[in-house]
């Protein structure tokens, strides 16, 4: 049976979308955060990936978060590494 009664989503307009930056550990609002990928590839085949947030509008965040998510990717490189 087909429920007749709409599933509607309201948004709250008002109600803004906000990440923390994983170098400042900010909320920042959507707009501003943008996402850094680092991965790792064998035969240019990706085998792992670690993202990063960043405020896109500071510079800082945006320098820091390329170290932050290579320093994360290769952590995560090690613990696999260890493990096998
Ligand atoms: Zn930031």
């Amino acid at each position: 049976m087909v429920s007749d009664t709409p599933l509607i989503l309201f948004k709250d307009m008002d109600e803004e979308i906000t990440w923390p930056c994983d170098v400042c550990d900010e909320q920042r609002p959507d707009v501003v955060i943008s996402l850094r990928r680092a991965t790792a590839t064998v035969d240019s085949e990706v085998i792992l990936e670690y993202r990063v947030r960043y405020c896109g509008d500071r510079a800082r965040c945006q320098d820091q978060s390329r170290r932050l998510a290579t320093a994360r990717l290769m952590h995560l490189l090690s613990v696999m590494v260890s493990r096998s």
